[in-house]
C-alpha cells in the first residue's frame, strides 16, 4: 500500500494543475489513495495571495474533491484533506471552520513565526539577522504548541525551518525530544515529507536524526510529496518506504474522516 497525503493544485495560487490532474498522476503511478490538502482559507484574507479563499473552499474545492471522489472510485481512494496553519490568535476560527466538515484529516503546518513567513524565498535574509539557535527555539515551540492547540491530525515539514540549510550550531537533542513527546501525548502522527529534497537543504523533511527519535517514542508515520505540481505526487517515494520500514515498522497510517489506521507500506 502507498499513499500520497500532501498535494496542492491551483486553487493555492502558487501551484500548478488541478485537483484531477494531481489524482491522474497517482493512478499513473499506481498509488492507493492520494490525499488533497490545498492550504486551508484563514480569517481575514491572512496571507491570502497563498491560498484559497472560503468562497472558493466552498464553491470549488470541497464539490472538486467529492466528485473527483466518485469518478475516480475504481481506480484510487481520493481523501478529502487540507493543510492547516497553526498561527496563535487564529485557533478559534481554525477550530469552527474544521468543525463545518467531514474531512478525511487535516495536516497542521507551522509557516510563520510571528510575522515571518521563513519558508518563504523572498524573505531568506533573515536568517542572517537573528541567532540561528534562537529561530530553532522558536520554531520548536510553535510546533509543540500547534499539537497541544489540538486541531490537527498529522504535522507536516517538522522540520522545515532547515529547507533553505540554515543548520542550528546547538546542539538540539533535548530539544528535539521534548517537542515529540508532546506531539505524541496529542495522539498525532508526523509526516515524512519528500519535498525537502528539492529544496536547497536537500534532504526529506524530517532528517534522520528526528525520525529515530519518533521511532523511539512510537509516533505513527505519514507519506506526503507536497507536490505543487502534478509531476510531483510521489516524488522519492522509494527513499520515503525505506525511512517507513526503517523508523515506522514498515507501517503508515491512513484516515479516514480523521480516524487513523495503520496499513504496510509496500
Ligand atoms: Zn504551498
Ligand atoms: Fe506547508
Ligand atoms: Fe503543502
Ligand atoms: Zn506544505
Amino acid at each position: 500500500m502507498l499513499v500520497d497525503y500532501h498535494t496542492h493544485n491551483y486553487l493555492c495560487k502558487h501551484a500548478d494543475g488541478t485537483i484531477e490532474d494531481y489524482i491522474q498522476h497517482a493512478v499513473a503511478i499506481g498509488l492507493h489513495e492520494i490525499g488533497i490538502s490545498d492550504h486551508s482559507p484563514m480569517p481575514d484574507h491572512w496571507d491570502g495571495e497563498v491560498r484559497m479563499n472560503e468562497e472558493q473552499f466552498w464553491n470549488e474545492y470541497k464539490p472538486a474533491v467529492f466528485a473527483l471522489q466518485e469518478k475516480y472510485k475504481d481506480n484510487i481512494k481520493v481523501k478529502f484533506g487540507l493543510e492547516g496553519d497553526f498561527f496563535p490568535g487564529t485557533e478559534q476560527w481554525v477550530k469552527e471552520f474544521l468543525s463545518k466538515n467531514e474531512f478525511d484529516y487535516v495536516l497542521g503546518s507551522v509557516h510563520y513565526l510571528g510575522e515571518w513567513g521563513f519558508d518563504n524565498p523572498i524573505f531568506v535574509h533573515r536568517y542572517e539577522e537573528q541567532d540561528i539557535d534562537s529561530v530553532y527555539e522558536l520554531y520548536y515551540e510553535h510546533i509543540k504548541k500547534s499539537a497541544q492547540c489540538r486541531l490537527f491530525d498529522i504535522i507536516s515539514h517538522c522540520d522545515l525551518v532547515k529547507k533553505f540549510g540554515h543548520r542550528p550550531t546547538k546542539n538540539m537533542e533535548e530539544l528535539l525530544r521534548e517537542t515529540f513527546k508532546v506531539v505524541k501525548d496529542s495522539n498525532m502522527a508526523v509526516e515524512i515529507n519528500t519535498s525537502g529534497l528539492r529544496k536547497p537543504i536537500k534532504e526529506q523533511y524530517p532528517s534522520e536524526k528526528i525520525l529515530a527519535i519518533l521511532s523511539e517514542l512510537k509516533i505513527p508515520l505519514t507519506l506526503g510529496s507536497d507536490a505543487h505540481t502534478p509531476e510531483d505526487v510521489g516524488r522519492d517515494f522509494g527513499l520515503a518506504k525505506e525511512f517507513i520500514e526503517k523508523y515506522g515498522n514498515g507501517r503508515i497510517s491512513l484516515f479516514t474522516k480523521r480516524q487513523r489506521s495503520e496499513v504496510k507500506v509496500s
